[in-house]
């Protein structure tokens, strides 16, 4: 058979990827650098051949990424519990499965236009160019395969500062990413970062001129940085999201959505269900459920006091606690509880310290409120207006949209767990960049994109 000229392209093409490949066989991962400048500019060259692929190359990068994700799933997930010693490896796994296969790519980017007898105008969603990203240590992967997906959907390649409790599992996932590029044709370095990242890294991310976006995920310090910066950010923030109860709610049912929602992951998610408020009449019964059906564990007053010091430190959250299961939890206030439980409750004041701070721990506070407006006060005063989620379990719908205009929070799950949120048991699709604080809610690749109009004038319009 003779070789075609296309052929031999292929070949070479399929040659030069192997070849930048068996770096990792030789134990170096793609897209990291000594020094945050040399991953920024490695990023932006990455992204003057990412923007002339054509939308079929970047979507093929996507479906790479996604395989690698599910190939790799209960690989990050054991990482990442290990190195950051957060969550589940069995939760975990669920969620890079999820993000593989709900996370928005390519079909995102849409064109939005009018036509008529002035002629024809687009507008178009272009890329930014190199986006700086700032990623947590509670979904470290998770975070990074997520934004990877869209970022570079929309045409852009992305630099990394990740927590410096996750960078192994991070940058493991940023390898991923970058092999799925190459395998596609695309080039090395879509998504860059440095072996040590720190607070002076990121700084020099923020100032940096070829960085003209960055997304925040993580606590309220670092969305304020970002938003400080001088540059335009999308700032995804913390949350301490009430979960509500009316007396109108299927109670057996709500006490398992809400004990599901807050075990996931030891209650790592931001969406988490971090407390509930219940109307007095039925807070009771739904306690009963909780602790005989649904494996959560009773602690006394002493109790409460023993575990409030040993989880909020004079300096803040003790991270020995947090993402820890509730038995790990237990035993670290000298109580040997049944392997069945997986949940730590007891009735309090809003104001208890393991009700209003938002933990990241299986912990669940009970407020009650002696009726529906009493409970959606108590609600809204302990998301602290961060606006970022909710969720409330009621069959009453003149209490649900009530409760939604005065929590006025991106996400609002209404009787299932909060993970529904993500697509997980709920329509929708999948981030784990909720931009609660700059308000574009839900990131997907449009997100990332600029808005830009192409106008003809007098012609194209052929109705
Ligand atoms: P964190 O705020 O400690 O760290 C997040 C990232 O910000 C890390 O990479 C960290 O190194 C960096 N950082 C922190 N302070 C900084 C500063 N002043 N300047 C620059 N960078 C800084 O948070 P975490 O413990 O890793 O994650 C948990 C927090 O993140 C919780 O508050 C949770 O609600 C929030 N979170 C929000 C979302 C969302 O989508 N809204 C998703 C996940 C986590």
């Amino acid at each position: 058979m003779p070789v075609s000229e296309a052929m031999v392209q292929d070949i070479v093409k399929e040659v030069v990827a192997r070849m930048q490949l068996s770096r990792t066989a030789q134990g170096a991962y793609h897209g990291v650098f000594a020094d945050m400048n040399d991953a920024i500019a490695a990023a932006k060259e990455a992204q003057k051949k990412v923007r002339v692929m054509t939308m079929d190359q970047r979507e093929q990068i996507i479906s790479n990424i996604r395989r690698k994700t599910h190939e790799n799933a209960e690989v990050l997930a054991r990482m990442g519990v290990e190195e950051t010693g957060m969550g589940n490896v069995g939760d975990k796994i669920l969620k890079h499965h999820l993000l593989a296969d709900k996370t928005p790519g390519t079909e995102d980017i849409t064109t939005t236009a009018w036509s008529g007898d002035r002629g024809l105008t687009l507008v178009e969603m272009g890329p930014f160019g190199v986006i700086g990203a700032i990623t947590p240590c509670t979904n470290p992967s998770e975070t990074v395969l997520c934004n990877c997906i869209g970022m570079i959907a929309a045409g852009n390649t992305v630099v990394f500062n990740p927590h410096p409790q996750a960078v192994k599992t991070s940058i493991f996932a940023m390898n991923l990413v970058n092999e799925a590029s190459i395998e596609a044709g695309g080039p090395d370095n879509v998504a860059c970062t440095v072996e040590k990242p720190t607070l002076a890294s990121s700084s020099v991310m923020m100032k940096h001129r070829d960085i003209p976006l960055i997304a925040a995920t993580g606590g309220p310090g670092v969305v304020t940085a970002v938003l400080s910066s001088g540059k335009r950010g999308i700032g995804a923030g913390a949350g301490n999201p009430p979960a509500l109860v009316d007396e109108t709610a299927d109670i057996r049912k709500a006490a398992q959505d809400i004990v599901n929602g807050c075990t996931f992951d030891n209650n790592l998610p931001c969406i988490a269900e971090k407390e509930i408020v219940a109307v007095d009449s039925i807070a009771d019964e739904l306690m009963h459920y909780m602790i005989s059906e649904q494996g959560c564990y009773l602690i006394s007053k002493e109790e409460q006091e023993r575990l409030t010091n040993t989880v909020l430190t004079p300096k803040g959250l003790n991270r020995k606690c947090v993402g820890r299961s509730a038995r790990t939890l237990l035993s670290m206030i000298g109580i040997e509880a049944p392997s069945n439980i997986r949940c730590i409750v007891f009735e309090g004041e809003k104001e208890h310290p393991l009700i209003s701070e938002e933990l990241m721990m299986p912990i669940l506070g009970l407020v009650r409120a002696k009726d529906f407006d009493d409970a959606v006060e108590k609600a809204v005063w302990l998301e602290h207006g961060n606006r970022h989620s909710a969720h409330v379990h009621s069959k009453n719908i003149d209490n649900i949209t009530k409760y939604a205009r005065a929590i006025d929070t991106a996400i609002l799950v209404k009787n299932a767990p909060s993970y529904a949120a993500l697509g997980f048991g709920g329509e929708g699709y999948c981030t784990f960049t909720i931009a609660s604080r700059t308000g574009e809610g839900l990131t997907s690749a449009s997100t990332f994109t600029k808005r830009r109009r192409c106008v003809m004038s007098d012609s194209l319009c052929i109705r």
